[in-house]
């Protein structure tokens, strides 16, 4: 409905290999897709499938569970098998709980072969076994969890030696003629994790997960990943991302879907054009526009809403919105694909625009 959908895309997506996670493609030209991972105790079934759910419910696509200990691979079945989403196992070390995951009928495990065979060389069984039962794995090579050896050899975590070590982790698989993987190199500082994945998909095909590691707190950490997945994905580098944040996963989901959705890769649900404000303003735009976010959130199509905080631009601004309003002596201008249709009460705004919010949406499902 809004002209920005209309935009040709940034750039061509790198073409890598395609995985079936549990019925989302990733990587080969498919949408890239959101994930998170669950705050729980997986072995606490109820409350995870309650996070799960709620992770669902806020868009996100696949969901990781840790998998630590031995009551956490049993609860496996149950939290597969009842999860809206395709669920992975995130595992490190034991061999078992990654048979038991590809068991469990988990969508994916994640595991680094090399841990594996440090303590039980069953990589070669392990393949056999994903094989049979068509489960991608991914391997996910963290700054700091790198192989002693290569940090050795580089002195720290470079974008190299976090590249060697994942092209060797994968070299362990393809040894056993197993490629249904996926490739992070995560790291704390985005410009080393830029670099890293740059890197990466010049020299392999796989499907690449991104993510910013510990990237902090909300503020940091949206800020990090946004510019570190901006600069991947406007260069066509990256088929599924996580947000990793010291807040609630929720949050996570939130965000990876604003950066896709900024970025054009994602169809826009409800985008709220406000201004800043300024000097003109003749109604508290950041109360007003967080009113008809939280009023609008969860309509059924893509809306783009313009909040002005006068009339001066307000009009010119709304214009390109589906809907808009702009304020003026106590009063808000209701828009509606650029053209004024009523003058409303400031108290009234927020209903009004709801009001015609809904009707709009009933005719965009009516086309
Ligand atoms: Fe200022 Fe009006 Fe522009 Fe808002 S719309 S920034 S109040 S001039």
């Amino acid at each position: 409905p809004s002209k920005r959908h209309e935009i040709e895309p940034l750039a061509e997506r790198r073409k890598t290999r395609q995985l079936n996670v549990g019925g989302v493609l990733v990587g080969g030209g498919a949408p890239v897709s959101v994930q998170s991972m669950t705050t729980t105790k997986t072995s606490d079934i109820g409350p995870t499938l309650q996070q799960i759910a709620e992770l669902t419910a806020s868009g996100c696509q696949i969901v990781r569970v840790a998998c630590p200990t031995q009551d956490d691979a049993d609860a496996l079945p149950i939290i597969a098998r009842k999860s809206q989403i395709p669920v992975i196992a995130d595992i490190h070390f034991q061999p078992k709980y990654v048979f038991a995951a590809i068991d469990a009928g988990c969508a994916a495990v994640r595991v680094n072969p090399g841990n594996i065979k440090k303590f039980d060389d069953k990589v070669g069984d392990i393949a056999k076994a994903a094989k049979a039962a068509g489960t991608p794995i991914r391997i996910g090579v963290n700054a700091g969890s790198l192989d002693k050896r290569l940090l050795a050899k580089y002195g720290k975590a470079t974008p190299e030696a976090l590249v060697e070590s994942a092209l060797w982790e994968a070299s362990l698989f393809e040894e056993h003629d197993f490629r249904d993987i996926k490739i992070s190199v995560k790291h704390n500082d985005p410009v080393v994790m830029i670099k890293a994945y740059r890197l990466l998909s010049q020299q392999c095909d796989y499907p690449l997960h991104l993510g910013v590691t510990e990237a902090g707190p909300a503020f940091q950490g949206t800020i990090k990943s946004a510019a570190a997945f901006g600069v991947l994905l406007a260069d066509g580098i990256g088929d599924t991302i996580r947000v990793s944040l010291s807040a609630p996963p929720v949050e996570e989901v939130k965000v990876g879907n604003q950066i896709l959705e900024s970025l054009g890769l994602k169809e826009r649900g409800l985008e709220i054009v406000s201004c800043p404000s300024c000097g003109r303003a003749q109604v508290d735009v950041y109360t007003l526009a967080e009113q008809v976010t939280a009023a609008l959130e969860g309509m059924p199509v893509p809306l783009r809403v313009a909040v002005m905080g006068c009339v001066v631009n307000g009009p010119g601004e709304a214009r390109e919105a589906d809907l808009g309003v702009a304020s003026g002596n106590g009063r808000g201008q209701i828009f509606v694909k650029g053209e004024v249709i009523r003058t409303v009460p400031e108290s009234q705004i927020v209903e009004t625009l709801v009001e015609e919010a809904i009707r709009l949406a009933e005719q965009m499902g009516a086309d």
